[in-house]
C-alpha cells in the first residue's frame, strides 16, 4: 500500500476516534446532569446543589464545543475526556462527603465509577483512573471513619479490578477483530480482480486492484459513477445492465484516468451490504489477452493471405497460359501451312474467322491483365473515378449489344434487357460499363446456357441494376465470400476464372457510394443487384 494511502487511512481513523470521544463527552455530561434530577426525586433531602453540577457539565460541553473550533483541543480531545471523568468523580466525592458518607452515596459512588469505567477505552486511562478513585476513596474513609467499617472500600476495589480485567478481555476481542479486518483488507486489496460495490451506479467502496486498473486512487473512485471509468461509447449499453440482475460476464472497454482505453471483463451481481441492496462488480483487465488474441488473428490472416495469394498465382498462370498457348498453336499452324503452300486461308471470310479467333484470345489476355492491374490499383489506393453524366439505360443496352456480338456465335442465349428509355447518373462511364460487363459475363459463364436478363429500376432512394440467371447458383456457405479478392465458389477445373470480377465490381460500386447484393439457390440460379444511391444518381 502506498504511503499516501496509509496516511489517508490514518486520517480516517483519527476522524473516527474524534467523533467517538465527542460522543462520549456528550453522554458523560448529559448523564451527569440527568443524574442530578434522579437524586433530586429519589433523595429529596440530600445535599444536591445544582449550580456546582451545572458548572461541571458546562466545562464538559465547552470541551465538546471547542473540539469543533480548536485544532489544539481536537488533537487532545481524548485527554480532555479523561480529565472530564476525573472532574465528575471529584465533584461526586464532594457531594458524597457533604452527605456524610450516606449508604445511598456509597452506591452512587459505585454507579459513577462503573459508568466512567465504560467511557475509558485504554488500559492506561483506566488504570490511572483506578488509582485516582482509590486515593479519593481512601481519603473519604479517612475523613469519615464509619466508612472504614463498611463494604465501601472492598466493594469499590472489586469494581475497579473487575473493570481492568474486563477491559483486557474487551481489548483482546477488539485486537482480534482488528487483525481479522486487516487480513480481510489485505485479501480485498491484493486480489487480482478490481472490485467495486455500487448503488445505482454510484461507487460505495472499491479495492486497490481497481485503482491500478483504472488509474484513479480509491478516494477518487468512491462517490464517482461507474460509468466514468468506461469508454464513452460503452456507457449506454452498460447503463442498461446496471439495473439488471444478471451475473453473465461480459467484455467492455474501460477508460483509465490517463485516457487510455483498456479491454476489461466484468461480472456483477446484486447483494445486501450494510442493509442496502447494492451491486458487487469484479473487473478484470484483459488487455494483454486481447492483444495476444489480435496478434494471433493477424498471424493467421497473414498465413491465409499467403495461401490465397499462392493459389491465385497458380490460377493466374494457368489462365494466362491458356490463351497464349492457343495463339501460339494457331500461328504455328498457319506458318507451317504457308511454308508448305497448303494454307486454306484463301478467302477473306476464312481470314476474318482466324482474325476473330486471335482477337478473342487477345481480348481474354487483355481482360486478365486489366483485372490484375485494377486489383493492384485498388490495393495501392490509386483507384480513382472520372465522374461525368452517364445514361445507365443506354450503357446497359450498349453493353448487352457488345457482349452479344461476341457470345452469340458461341451458342450463348440471348440477353433480355428491361431498362427505361433513359436514366442519367453521375458516375465513371468506363467503370460502370465494366460493372455491367462483369455481371453479364458471370451470368453467361455460370448461367448454364439458360436465358439471362438485365433490368434497370429506380425508386426514390436508389437505382438498381438487376442481373438474373437460371444457372448453377451458389451454395450458401460461399455467399459471404464471393465478393472478396481471389475467392471462387467453384473449382478452376470446372469453369476458369481469377476470382477477381466480383471483387472489382464491389470496389467500383462502393466507390460510387453503392452496394452489391446477391440471392442465390444452388442449381436454381442467381440474382445480383447493384444498388446505386440516389445521391450518386443525378
Ligand atoms: P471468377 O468468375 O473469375 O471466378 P468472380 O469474382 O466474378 O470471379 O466470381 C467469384 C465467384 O462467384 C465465381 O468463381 C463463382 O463461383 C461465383 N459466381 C459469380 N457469379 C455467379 C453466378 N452468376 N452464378 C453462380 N456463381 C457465380
Amino acid at each position: 500500500m502506498s504511503s499516501l494511502q496509509s496516511a489517508s487511512d490514518a486520517i480516517t481513523e483519527y476522524t473516527r476516534d474524534i467523533a467517538l470521544y465527542r460522543r462520549l463527552l456528550v453522554i458523560a455530561g448529559g448523564v451527569y446532569l440527568g443524574w442530578w434530577l434522579g437524586i433530586h426525586l429519589i433523595l429529596p433531602n440530600a445535599f444536591n446543589p445544582l449550580p456546582s453540577r451545572l458548572a461541571v457539565v458546562t466545562v464538559i460541553f465547552a470541551i465538546w464545543g471547542l473540539s469543533f473550533v480548536s485544532a489544539w483541543v481536537r488533537a487532545r480531545v481524548r485527554l480532555f475526556l479523561i480529565a472530564s471523568t476525573w472532574l465528575i468523580t471529584l465533584h461526586f466525592y464532594f457531594l458524597f462527603y457533604e452527605n456524610g458518607g450516606d449508604a445511598n452515596w456509597v452506591i452512587g459512588s459505585y454507579i459513577t465509577v462503573i459508568a466512567i469505567n465504560l467511557c475509558l477505552l485504554t488500559a492506561a486511562s483506566l488504570l490511572s483512573y483506578s488509582v485516582y478513585v482509590t486515593v479519593l476513596s481512601a481519603l473519604m474513609a479517612y475523613l469519615l471513619p464509619h466508612l472504614r467499617d463498611s463494604i465501601f472500600l472492598p466493594g469499590l476495589l472489586t469494581i475497579l479490578v473487575q473493570a481492568n480485567m474486563g477491559l483486557r478481555a474487551r481489548a483482546s476481542i477488539i485486537r482480534n477483530l482488528i487483525a481479522s479486518n486487516e487480513r480481510f483488507q489485505l485479501l480485498f486489496h491484493a486480489t487480482f480482480d478490481g472490485i467495486i460495490v455500487h448503488e445505482g451506479g454510484k461507487i460505495l467502496t472499491t479495492n486497490e486492484s481497481m485503482s491500478q486498473i483504472s488509474g484513479f486512487s480509491r478516494e477518487e473512485l468512491v462517490g464517482r459513477s461507474v460509468l466514468d471509468i468506461l469508454a464513452p461509447e460503452e456507457r449506454a449499453t452498460v447503463q442498461v445492465k446496471l439495473g439488471q440482475d444478471e451475473v453473465i460476464p461480459y467484455e467492455t472497454h474501460g477508460l483509465r484516468k490517463d485516457g487510455r482505453i483498456t479491454d476489461v471483463e466484468v461480472r456483477a451481481k446484486n447483494f445486501q451490504y450494510d442493509g442496502r441492496s447494492v451491486r458487487l462488480v469484479t473487473i478484470q483487465d484483459i488487455s494483454d489477452r486481447k492483444k495476444a488474441d489480435r496478434e494471433r488473428v493477424k498471424a493467421l490472416t497473414a498465413i491465409e493471405n499467403l495461401r490465397v495469394r499462392d493459389e491465385f498465382i497458380s490460377i493466374a498462370s494457368h489462365e494466362l497460359k491458356t490463351p497464349i498457348s492457343s495463339l501460339k498453336l494457331q500461328t504455328q499452324m498457319i506458318e507451317r501451312d504457308l511454308k508448305h503452300g497448303v494454307s486454306d486461308l484463301d478467302t477473306p471470310e476464312k481470314i476474318a474467322d482466324v482474325m476473330a479467333l486471335f482477337h478473342r484470345q487477345i481480348d481474354r489476355l487483355t481482360e486478365l491483365v486489366e483485372s490484375m492491374l485494377d486489383v493492384s490499383r485498388i490495393s495501392a489506393g490509386r483507384f480513382t473515378l472520372d465522374l461525368a453524366d452517364v445514361d445507365l439505360a443506354e450503357l446497359a443496352r450498349q453493353s448487352v449489344k457488345l457482349m452479344s456480338v461476341h457470345t452469340l456465335s458461341t451458342g450463348a442465349p440471348p440477353i433480355e434487357v428491361r431498362v427505361p428509355q433513359s436514366l442519367v447518373v453521375k458516375g465513371d462511364r468506363r467503370r460502370l460499363q465494366q460493372v455491367i460487363e462483369n455481371m453479364l459475363s458471370n451470368s453467361l459463364k455460370y448461367g448454364n446456357r439458360k436465358p439471362i436478363s438485365v433490368e434497370l429500376r429506380t425508386d426514390a432512394a436508389e437505382a438498381q441494376l438487376i442481373f438474373r440467371d437460371h444457372g448453377l447458383g451458389i451454395a450458401p456457405e460461399f455467399l459471404p465470400r464471393i465478393f472478396d479478392r481471389f475467392e471462387r465458389a467453384i473449382s478452376a477445373r470446372n469453369i476458369s476464372g481469377l476470382g477477381l470480377g466480383l471483387y472489382i465490381t464491389r470496389q467500383i460500386v462502393e466507390s460510387h457510394g453503392g452496394t452489391v447484393s446477391v440471392t442465390s439457390d444452388l442449381g436454381v440460379g442467381s440474382v445480383f443487384t447493384v444498388h446505386l444511391p440516389i445521391a450518386a444518381v443525378k
